[in-house]
């Protein structure tokens, strides 16, 4: 019989010859290894391909090598701190290999070596030959403990230091595993296997771990990276049909009525100051393919920002309004909503709509209200009866909108603006509000693109429309990076030597009639800090650098009736400089601002520094954006060089990607397992969309996975029991 990867999870390690109860312990708090499948895909972290070792004997210095030894000898002391220097801790080793030749190791401050490399060990040293007193030297190389292994490849695992487990243990176990499963049961079909030019699971996993030639490897990586991916890819294609078949959506009818009834779409399209972009007119046309068919729409618009979202939410909204039903807009804030209120109502000053007939011209202004925490509680109650009554047609508010006792005659769409994490439960949610047994259709926008494999992943229940195309006409943002130094107290001179040129420009540009952002250090995790910090700097410029400019301050503790006063002022140029921290992040719309200023740049994301910048650059006028901070870590030096070299938000996707890996991006909305031990977002983007396609192949036709029993189980296994129950029981 073949074996089943869910019967290798039902196996502890300790059923392995080799492995005891004290080594399973360490493999549990190491890597979170308990079942023999987790051992089984405990995969490689790289090969060595031994015939690229190089013999100690013919070693020269300045070389980069790679060699295979036995430690002879090791000692380790301690170094006297001479001269002012800190003591440390120095271990040298002499290891040799069979070429009869020997080389001194050593190491600076890496004490544990000694433990680690006992005499009689074996090695692979990686490193820069160096010569000392006569003797050649390799100092503080890259270790491998590997064991003697035969192969002519090595597979070097992960090891843990801290629990004593090397890549030879594990090798050693990885053996056991296979010989002792023997075959495994193949769950992808033979014929997507033969299509994709993918080996069998059998030698996948065997040649994953104990490959004989490099290229071995690579096909059995590719072999198990697709089945990693196909199983997300099933499980979130399961659930896009299974809310398909649970929910009825409304049949919208596009374009104008059947008794000529005007086209209230269009009309918005010809009152606009601007033709619509073609990205535009491709979103608004796969949404109207949406609302026009039967089931609810769930699709994310993504788009850079400046994009022009708010125009393709305010199309696909009208199409509700216009078959008769009501549509809602959430925020992220409060100061977007309010802002999103005042656009939208501007967008549509002077439509009407029938009115069913109750006046005697049959038809009434169209309605936008808003609904936030700051409405009196009298307006709140007129806003929700009208609203039940259906007199109200748009309705814009925070994301309180569909958590509380809000009840629409008939929601027929929603746009989510940012996304938010919008689930399962938020649409019953919502079909609990819609008035009527069907689903608002929804549309999520994301605030910030994310590249386009990832977006399949991370909302891969979701249909993706994109704005790649920005409104002709804008000018670019020239970002500068103004490097602080690295340790700089903020009263350093040198930081505000650095900053001045900043000040300076800022005060041109409001001399000039236009106006500025400061964004202050985001402190994690405590608002107090930040509030102190923004205000700090708003009391520091209006008091020095920026004296005699009108400035304000926005905050996260600012009260939101204040909040609206300040936004306000600054969007009637009643003030010149805004101090703020991130809760300007997203959509504030000044097109008069031109100068962005980002404090301490250094500890923001890419995604939040593209939103901070787009806040600029919405006019006519070339804007600047500056950086200002210091390159503290690698990462913060490529991000803000990133930065620096592009505006395409997409690209800054992909370079994001790259640095943070897609770990963060998952856990935000990946329940259960993360299943992706091998696979790479970025590097295997070709495999992420031939596993979607497969999976819609497969799910479309045979919406159980019933003729495919063992992918079911795989579903099931690695995304937690309760999330495949709902996929493939409703
Ligand atoms: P975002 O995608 O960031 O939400 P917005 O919808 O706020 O972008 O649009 C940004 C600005 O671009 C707004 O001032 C809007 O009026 C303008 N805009 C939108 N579409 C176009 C277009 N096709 N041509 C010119 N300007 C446009
Ligand atoms: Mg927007």
């Amino acid at each position: 019989m073949a074996r089943r990867l869910a019967q290798l999870a039902a196996l502890p390690v300790t059923q392995l010859r080799g492995v005891g109860p004290k080594y399973a312990e360490a493999l549990e708090r190491a890597f979170e290894i308990e079942t023999v499948l987790d051992l089984l895909t405990h995969y490689p972290r790289r090969y060595i391909d031994r015939t690229n070792l190089q013999a100690i004997r013919d070693l020269r210095v300045g070389d980069e090598v790679m060699v295979m030894a036995t430690v002879r000898r090791i000692s380790g002391r301690r170094t006297r701190g001479a001269r002012g220097r800190r003591p440390m801790a120095l271990v040298t080793a002499e290891v040799a290999d069979p070429s009869g030749g020997h080389l001194q190791v050593v190491f600076f401050n890496q004490g544990w070596r000694e433990r680690q490399l006992p005499a009689g060990a074996e090695c692979i040293l990686f490193g820069k030959v160096t010569e000392n007193r006569g003797r050649l030297q390799m100092a503080n190389p890259l270790v491998d403990l590997v064991g003697t292994q035969t192969g002519k490849i090595v597979a070097v695992y992960p090891q843990s230091e801290k629990e004593r487990l090397t890549s030879s243990d594990l090798s050693r176990w990885m053996t056991e595993v296979l010989e002792r499963a023997g075959e495994f049961a193949e769950a992808v079909p033979e014929q997507v296997l033969d299509r994709l030019d993918l080996i069998d699971r059998t030698s996948a996993f065997r040649t994953v771990h104990l490959p004989e030639t490099m290229g071995e490897a690579t096909a059995a990586r590719k072999r198990l990276v697709f089945d990693e991916l196909l199983r997300v890819q099933l499980a979130l294609v399961l659930r896009k049909r299974a809310l398909e078949r649970a929910s009825t959506g409304l049949v919208h009818r596009i374009g104008p009525g059947p008794a000529g009834e005007p086209d209230l779409v269009s009309a918005f399209h010809e009152r606009l100051s601007f033709p619509l972009t073609g990205a535009q007119r491709r979103a608004i046309a796969e949404i109207d393919a949406d609302l026009a068919g039967p089931h609810p729409m769930h699709r994310l618009l993504q788009g850079d920002v400046g994009a022009g979202k708010t125009v393709v939410a305010v199309s696909a909204l009208l199409v509700a309004v216009q078959n008769g039903h009501q549509g809602a807009l959430m925020a992220p804030t409060e100061v977007l909503a309010e802002q999103h209120h005042l656009g939208i109502k501007a967008l549509l000053e002077g439509f009407t709509i029938g009115d069913g007939g109750t006046s005697l011209f049959g038809e009434r202004p169209l309605r936008v209200e808003l609904l936030t925490n700051r409405v009196t509680p009298t307006e709140r109650r007129r806003i929700l009866e009208q609203l039940a009554a259906g007199d109200v047609d748009l309705l814009i508010g925070t994301h309180a909108l569909i958590q509380e006792a809000v009840e629409f005659r008939s929601l027929g769409a929603v746009v989510i603006d940012e996304q938010h994490r919008f689930g399962v439960e938020q649409r019953a949610a919502l079909r609990d509000k819609s008035g009527g047994e069907h689903t608002p259709d929804v549309l999520v926008m994301t605030a910030t693109p994310i590249p386009r494999t990832a977006a399949m992943t991370v909302y891969g229940d979701l249909d993706v429309s994109v704005l790649d195309e920005l409104p002709p006409g804008r000018t670019p943002i020239d970002t500068i990076w103004i490097r602080t130094p690295g340790d700089a107290e903020a009263d350093d001179p040198a930081v505000a030597a650095a900053e001045a040129p900043v000040w300076d420009h800022v005060r041109t540009e409001v001399a000039a009639g236009r106006q500025a952002y400061v964004v202050c250090p985001l402190v994690d995790e405590s608002e107090k800090l930040e509030v102190r910090s923004a205000t700090d700097t708003f009391e520091r410029l209006s008091a020095g650098e920026l004296t005699g400019l009108r400035v304000g301050l926005l905050h996260g503790r600012v009260p939101s009736a204040d909040k609206e006063v300040v936004m306000d002022q600054f969007r009637r140029r009643d003030l010149d400089v805004l101090v703020a921290t991130t809760v300007i992040e997203v959509g504030v719309d000044v097109p008069n601002a031109t100068v962005m200023v980002i404090l301490d740049a250094d500890r923001f994301g890419i995604a939040q520094l593209h939103q901070l910048r787009g806040r600029v650059g919405r006019g006519s006028a070339t804007s600047r954006c500056y950086l200002v901070g210091a390159a503290t870590t690698r990462e913060a030096e490529e991000r803000l060089a990133a930065m620096v070299r592009t505006t395409d938000g997409f690209e800054l996707a992909e370079i994001d990607l790259d640095l943070r890996g897609e770990g963060t991006l998952m856990a935000e909305r990946q329940k259960g397992r993360n299943d992706l031990k091998l696979a790479s977002l970025r590097r295997d983007r070709v495999w992420v969309e031939r596993a979607r396609e497969v999976a819609f192949e497969l799910v479309d036709a045979d919406p159980q996975l019933a003729d495919h029993p063992l992918l079911r189980e795989e579903v099931d296994l690695f995304l937690g029991e309760d999330e495949a129950d709902f996929l493939l029981k409703s």
